[in-house]
């Protein structure tokens, strides 16, 4: 007889750790307690020595783990053996812990063994669409507060039959305790409906075969799902994505895909082992990949035009796998139903109003999904995950501190890609992408999430963070809060403050960052910047030499803007050049007689406003009509393989600042460009140039501050051929990169970063 206590750390909590504790001890006769605490989970067992032996064996083994419990460490030490102790329990922790707060949990696709009882005849739930169990189903998307049990989700309107609940009330059951559990007798239900809302099909299995056959005719289908609804087309069909593009009036933006399954994607994308993993996680998120040859020729052109990458995703849904499980639905469109900027639709009668006119017919249910939660999107850097959008199947999931923070924090974000920022003890609660807060619909969504986010986890805010622009509305949102203690930083300090949280960096760590735009400590715009940073304090240490950017919101969108400020000093030599860009001539001169006298313009040294310009000049295009939309381009025209550079030059100013200056590149590329140089040469030489100029200051910082680990932020690092050449570069120098995996490198990633400094400075004030 012997006695052990195991302490495991690591995503334990609202994973399901505990019934399959429960299931493991109790089979092997062992007794004891597991319970939820402040770290993870703590275990007690008592037994022969061997059944300990193998209770411990399954604790260490991956592949018997619930499928989102992840275990960081796992410590046991012999207890003493008590003499009167019967059966396994599980614990309830206490209510003032702080731990209880995780059990909200993740959404979760549909697991194996769901997956298998669904295509089971024998099974009560045989091809049931809101099939689900502890491991597996909504809970975020559902919860309206706490504590997380069924009275207070959207599953409150449905009563459970005997046969459900005596699964739920089991704790030997997969079952137990999974508050969406439900079946065809008891549960939600499917129908199809036209664009009026009439009902078309009621009967589930007719709904599908009717989905299917109509999406294999080439109609658009607004499909409910977890987060909200998709708008869905076959992906091989050309007219039907084109429809699709004109009804959402979406130009060019490219379009996700759903598989139903790896090897359909496999025909497509070259998928590595990072990318397998992702796309076969139980978070399910896109993943972008690179496209193989083929693909063009087989899948419909208008799903992406002008990438090197597509989009694709598995199911995740029951009423996903019914569909793909139908003749001739192997691949399709799956996008976002919204309009315009908007947020995501997710109940019922808003997608009948808006999206009448959009798709032919509707995938309805009745489970309501309370928060609406976009697909997360990933794709793989230097062999790592990277987030463009942390959504489903990651929020809530906290990200650990490494000591419980002082006060409770809310940090308020960017106002583009936002998310914003929960602190409480060692939790950071990052939320669920928002998206861009100058859509008034979008801003109303923020306004509400966060009370939502704040209510779920119990959190007070004491302190607020916000970004330091004055103008932004997160920061007027933070403003007007009433909370007395506001703490603005500065946009690029908390893109590299998201690598140091994330990474549990102690230090100062020279932050590179490449972004479109921040608002400086000076009053100007900055982007391509190297700051020597930790989590109590920056310094500027270099950045791009400004220029002036003219015509403030339209200088994102058109690239004659900063171009004419990047060539200002000679535009003369480049009108052959610019007047391709501009063709008229007296906008163009009006716009340079700004730069020239200083109305409507401002300094910048944004690097994502030189990827408009040089996009421009290569011909790709000359506005950006959605967000990046250059850059990409850029990226794409790209030669991967070529290693040419240009020049540029850095030097120290006023012994204050170290600048990069793009000017000899620009000259070069312009001369290239009239000496007909291929473009994917020129377009990769320019991203070679860049990592080359990043590199050059890093090793300039490196002498300066004996510092050799480098942390790299900002959106412009969602471009891959410029990331991944750079982190090749540092490594072979010899530095160690913080490449953020956790959260995204994007402004997404602003509010952890933001808390991150919030929470180290109350800490040190505290102390
Ligand atoms: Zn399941
Ligand atoms: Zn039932
Ligand atoms: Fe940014």
């Amino acid at each position: 007889m012997k006695r052990v206590r195991i302490e495991i750390i690591g995503r334990v909590q609202g994973v399901g750790c505990r019934p399959f504790v429960w299931r493991e001890a109790t089979s092997l006769r062992l007794s004891g307690w597991v319970q939820n605490d402040n770290q993870g989970v703590t275990i007690e067992v008592q037994g022969d020595t061997e059944s300990i032996g193998r209770f411990v064996e399954i604790l260490n083994s991956a592949s018997h783990l619930p499928p989102m419990m992840q275990v960081s460490s796992i410590r046991s030490e012999p207890i003493e053996v008590l003499s009167d102790e019967n059966g396994f329990v599980i614990r309830h922790s206490d209510s003032d812990d702080a731990a209880e707060i995780t059990e909200v949990s993740i959404d979760t696709a549909s697991c194996g063994d769901c997956v298998r009882e669904m295509k089971d005849p024998q099974d009560f739930r045989y091809r049931y669409p809101f099939i689900n169990c502890t491991n597996c189903g909504p809970r975020y998307s559902i919860v309206r507060m706490v504590p997380y049990d069924r009275a207070n989700t959207t599953m409150a309107a449905f009563a459970m039959c005997p046969r459900c609940s005596g699964q739920y009330g089991d704790p030997a059951d997969r079952r137990f305790h999974a508050q969406p559990v439900a079946c065809p007798a008891c549960g939600p239900k499917i129908w199809l409906c036209d664009s009026q809302g009439k009902t078309i099909e009621s009967d589930g299995d007719k709904v599908i075969a009717t989905a299917a056959r109509m999406l294999r005719e080439g109609r658009i289908l607004a499909i409910k799902g977890i987060g909200g609804f998709h708008l869905a087309v076959d992906a091989f069909n050309e007219q039907a994505v084109e429809r699709l593009r004109q009804r959402k009036h979406r130009d060019d933006k490219p379009f996700a895909m759903m598989a139903g399954g790896l090897e359909v994607i496999e025909r497509y994308a070259a998928i590595d082992p990072a990318a397998r993993s992702l796309l076969t996680s139980p978070q399910t998120p896109i993943v972008l990949l690179d496209r193989k040859p083929d693909a063009a020729r087989l899948i419909a052109p208008s799903v992406a035009t002008g990438t090197r990458t597509l989009g694709f995703m598995l199911g995740y849904a029951p009423l996903h796998h019914l569909l793909f499980a139908e003749a001739g639905i192997e691949l399709l469109v799956m996008t976002s139903a919204n309009l315009a900027d908007e947020p995501l639709i997710c109940k019922n009668d808003e997608a009948l109003s808006k999206l009448s006119g959009v798709a032919d017919a509707f995938v309805m249910h009745d489970r309501e999904i309370f928060r609406q939660l976009d697909d997360s999107v990933m794709h793989i850097v230097d062999g790592q995950q990277a987030f463009l959008r942390r959504a489903r199947g990651f929020v809530p999931g906290p990200i650990l501190g490494d000591e419980p923070a002082s006060k409770e924090i809310l940090a308020c974000g960017a106002d583009l890609k936002n998310t914003f920022c929960l602190v409480k003890g060692r939790q950071f609660i990052l939320s669920e992408h928002i998206g861009d807060l100058e859509d008034g619909l979008v801003y109303r969504h923020y306004t509400r999430s966060i009370p939502h986010l704040r209510q779920l986890f119990e959190v007070r805010p004491q302190v607020v963070a916000c970004d330091l622009h004055p103008g932004y509305l997160s920061t007027q949102y933070a403003r007007s809060l009433g909370i007395e203690r506001i703490i603005p930083i500065q946009h690029h300090w908390a893109h590299i403050a998201a690598a140091l949280a994330e990474y549990h960096f102690p230090g100062q760590v020279i932050g590179l960052v490449a972004d479109g735009t921040g608002f400086g400590t000076d009053g100007a715009i900055w982007g391509c910047e190297c700051l020597i940073a930790s989590l109590e304090s920056f310094r500027r240490f270099g950045h791009l030499r400004y220029y002036p950017l003219a015509g403030g919101d339209l200088a994102a969108k058109e690239a004659i803007r900063p171009l004419l400020g990047l060539l200002a000093d000679d535009l003369g030599e480049y009108d052959w050049l610019l007047g391709r860009i501009e063709p008229d001539a007296t906008r163009r001169k009006m716009i340079a007689e700004q730069i020239a006298r200083g109305v409507n313009s401002v300094p910048t040294s944004s690097l994502g406003r030189v990827f408009d310009a040089v996009a421009a000049m290569l011909g790709l295009g000359t506005a950006n009509r959605f967000e990046a939309q250059l850059p990409m381009a850029l990226e794409a025209a790209a030669d991967p393989d070529c290693g040419d550079e240009y020049p540029f030059d850095l030097a120290e100013d006023n012994e204050q600042d170290w600048l990069i200056d793009l000017r000899p590149m620009l000259r070069v590329i312009a001369a290239d460009i009239r000496g007909e140089k291929d473009t994917g040469r020129i377009a990769a030489a320019f991203h070679n140039t860049l990592a080359a100029a990043f590199l050059a200051l890093a090793l300039q910082a490196r002498q300066h501050f004996k510092l050799d680990t480098v942390a790299l932020s900002g959106g412009v690092f969602c471009n891959r051929l410029l990331a991944n050449r750079l982190i090749r570069l540092l490594k072979t120098d010899g530095f160690r990169v913080l490449w953020k995996q956790q959260v995204p490198v994007n402004d997404g990633g602003i509010a952890l970063g933001q808390a991150a400094i919030t929470a180290v400075m109350v800490r040190r004030e505290s102390r």
